[in-house]
């Protein structure tokens, strides 16, 4: 095939990438390379001339601790682009911090992006003109689910259906995928970010102990679980009393961390179900038989796979390394463009325009 011969000539001359743009972390794919980048989705801008002052670790160390002139943004709020010209600079930088690992090429990279599932045309669009203001040559659009059914390795073009449960930071997406295609797809603002809400409120409110967002995730992370496990866990955490306002230490409890994310954890595990319901049979019946799948940092919640497994009825498998799934699944694509054709998202300035 013509096609395929000058894929040769392409991977030679440019260096393709995949990127991840979480709305918690940012990964990058290198063809031929692997994952070359992950860092923190953060880019901290100067206000007064607008220009992009660090991105990623750098940029996320600064959060907090940035003098007045200086604000540290997440340029994807809720899986969706919120600053157009910051998402554009991150992408940027990305490019070129990925074209320092080889050698610089003659062609700008060929670049698979993932976003979200449900995403509107005008959202992708903006995902596709920020990556090619950013120098790519040529931009592939994958939902972010199929892209993770692809990096855990599921039959996703087969005639057999494959469900994904991706809970990030800002989102969660489940989805059931056949033929290449997403059958059935919900997503939802209830991840990880909602979680660390959720134990920031209920310290608040049981202890009178302000903490913060970094605090919060280190508590989830370290005694977070769904169920209660064998032995009882505890964590000393630090805040501001919120009577005296002075520090104060307290001790709590897988149990308090437990109760502080039930209700959110309730909503994912009945969205699941949700999606499930409106599968349709045949599909539905694979699901059943082959289980369903998790990934995103979410999760590692300890014990997500087995609530959810209790209150469906139907297996749960946790990703191996679950917060690369996507980007792996981008790597994935990019090596065998293709071959992986019907999974991409059209451009739409072929397609009549959706919302
Ligand atoms: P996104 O794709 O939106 O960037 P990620 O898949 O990178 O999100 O996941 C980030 C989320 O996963 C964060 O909310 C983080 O707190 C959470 N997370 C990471 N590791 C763990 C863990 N071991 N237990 C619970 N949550 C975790
Ligand atoms: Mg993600």
């Amino acid at each position: 095939m013509k096609k395929r011969k000058f894929e040769k000539i392409y991977q030679w001359l440019s260096n393709d990438v995949g990127i991840d743009l979480g709305t918690a972390n940012t990964l990058v794919y290198l063809r031929g390379h692997g994952i070359v980048i992950n860092e923190p989705s953060v880019v901290a801008v100067n206000k007064k001339t607008g220009q992009v002052v660090a991105v990623g670790q750098q940029a996320r160390q600064m959060l907090g601790r940035t003098p007045a002139h200086i604000t540290a943004v997440k340029p994807l709020v809720d899986g969706v682009i919120s600053d157009f010209e910051v998402t554009e600079e991150m992408i940027t930088y990305l490019l070129n911090k990925a074209q320092t690992v080889t050698r610089s090429k003659m062609l700008g990279p060929r670049v698979v992006v993932g976003v979200p599932s449900g995403i509107t045309n005008v959202e992708t669009r903006a995902v596709r003109d920020a990556t090619r203001n950013a120098g790519a040559r040529e931009v592939y659009i994958v939902e972010e689910p199929m892209a993770a059914a692809i990096g855990m390795r599921l039959p996703v073009k087969d005639p057999i259906g494959s469900m994904v449960v991706d809970i990030g930071g800002g989102t969660s997406d489940i989805a059931v995928i056949s033929l290449g295609g997403v059958v059935r797809s919900k997503n939802l603002r209830i991840a990880g970010d909602k979680l660390n809400d959720d134990i920031i409120s209920y310290i608040r409110s049981e202890f009178k102990i302000l903490i913060g967002e970094k605090t919060a995730e280190s508590i989830k992370i370290a005694i977070g679980t769904v169920i209660p496990g064998d032995a009882p866990m505890e964590a000393s955490v630090k805040g501001r009393d919120l009577v005296t306002g002075l520090p104060r230490e307290v001790i709590i409890t897988d149990s308090d961390v437990r109760e502080a994310i039930s209700q959110s954890i309730d909503t994912l595990v009945e969205s699941t179900k949700e999606v499930l319901e409106t599968t349709p049979p045949e599909v539905l019946s694979d699901v059943m038989n082959r289980g369903i799948y998790l990934c995103g940092g979410g999760a590692l919640i300890r014990g997500l796979d087995q609530m959810i497994s209790e209150h469906v009825k139907i297996p749960v498998h946790i990703a191996e390394d679950p917060l690369t799934a996507v980007a792996r699944g981008a790597g994935i694509i990019l090596e065998d463009l293709s071959n992986f054709e019907e999974v991409l998202i059209e451009n739409e300035d072929e397609l009549p325009l959706k919302d």
